[in-house]
C-alpha cells in the first residue's frame, strides 16, 4: 500500500536519501532504526509528503505523490502520523484536537466528529481526559491523544517518529502498548523507534538506515541475531 522506488532526495547540496526502495503491504509493521542522521525522520517525512523529494516515486494507495496539491490531501486522509513532540494545539483540548481534522477535512458534522474522536480516545484509554488542554496531561497521556487524533481521521496507516523518545521512562510503556494494540488490530505501521523490545515484538520487518540508504533489511529474528553488515553490527552493539 505504500512504495518507494529509486526515492532520493536533497537539502539544499546535501543527500539526505539515497535509491531508497521500500515497499510496504497491507497489514505489515515496519520498524526503521539507525543512527542519528541517517535520515530515518526524513524518509517518512516524505511518505507524508511533508517533504518533497527530487528523485523517484511515492505511491500511496495507488495515489502517486505527485506534488500537486490534490496528492497531498489524499496521502494526509489516508496516513497518519505521530511525532516525537507531540505537536497537539495547546488551546484546544484532548476532544477539540481530535475533532478538528475530521471537521475541516473529512467534512464531518461536530456531533459525528466528537462521537468518534471519543471512540478513539476510549481506544487508547485516555477516554475520562478528553476536555483537558494538553498542558494538564502527563506527556504520555499527550501522546496517547497524539494518537487518537491520528486515528480520528481513519487512516490506512500511521507513521511514528521515535514516538516515545520525549516520554519520562514511566510513561514509554503506555505509548508503547498503544502502539502494540494497533498493530495487533492489524493497521499497517511504519516505526522509526529504537525500541528494540516493541521491534522484536511486533515488527514484520526491521530496516537499517546509515547515510541516507537502507543498509539492511530482515526479519526481527534475523536482525538481531546475525545481522550482516559491520554498519547493523556496530550499531547494535550500542543500543542493546
Ligand atoms: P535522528 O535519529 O537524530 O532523529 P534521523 O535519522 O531522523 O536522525 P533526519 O532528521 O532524517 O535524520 O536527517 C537526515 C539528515 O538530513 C541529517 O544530516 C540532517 O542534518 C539533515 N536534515 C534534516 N532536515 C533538514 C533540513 N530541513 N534542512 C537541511 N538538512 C536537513
Ligand atoms: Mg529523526
Amino acid at each position: 500500500m505504500i512504495a518507494l522506488k529509486g526515492v532520493g532526495k536533497w537539502y539544499g547540496p546535501f543527500h539526505a536519501l539515497k535509491s531508497i526502495n521500500l515497499e510496504v503491504r497491507r497489514g505489515e509493521k515496519i520498524v526503521i532504526c539507525g543512527p542519528s542522521g541517517s535520515g530515518k525522520s526524513t524518509l517518512i517525512r516524505c511518505i507524508n509528503a511533508l517533504e518533497e523529494t527530487q528523485e523517484g516515486k511515492i505511491t500511496v494507495e495507488g495515489q502517486l505523490l505527485d506534488g500537486s496539491a490534490k496528492a497531498v490531501d489524499a496521502i494526509r486522509r489516508e496516513v497518519g502520523m505521530v511525532f516525537q513532540s507531540f505537536n497537539l494545539f495547546p488551546h484546544m483540548t484532548a476532544l477539540q484536537n481530535c475533532t478538528l481534522a475530521p471537521m475541516r477535512v473529512r467534512g464531518l458534522g461536530r456531533a459525528e466528529a466528537e462521537k468518534l474522536a471519543r471512540k478513539y480516545l476510549e481506544r487508547v484509554r485516555i477516554g475520562d481526559q478528553a476536555d483537558k488542554y494538553p498542558a494538564q496531561m502527563s506527556g504520555g497521556q499527550q501522546q496517547r491523544v497524539a494518537i487518537a487524533r491520528a486515528l480520528s481521521m481513519e487512516p490506512k496507516a500511521m507513521l511514528f517518529d521515535e514516538a516515545t523518545s520525549a516520554l519520562d521512562p514511566e510513561m514509554v510503556k503506555e505509548v508503547l502498548d498503544t502502539m502494540i494494540s494497533l498493530a495487533r488490530d492489524g493497521m499497517t505501521m511504519v516505526c522509526v523507534t529504537h525500541e528494540m523490545g516493541f521491534a522484536r515484538q511486533v515488527a514484520d520487518r526491521v530496516i537499517f538506515m546509515a547515510n541516507g540508504q537502507i543498509v539492511e533489511e530482515a526479519q526481527p529474528e534475523v536482525f538481531f541475531t546475525s545481522p550482516k553488515h559491520e554498519r547493523t553490527k556496530a550499531f547494535l552493539g550500542e543500543i542493546l
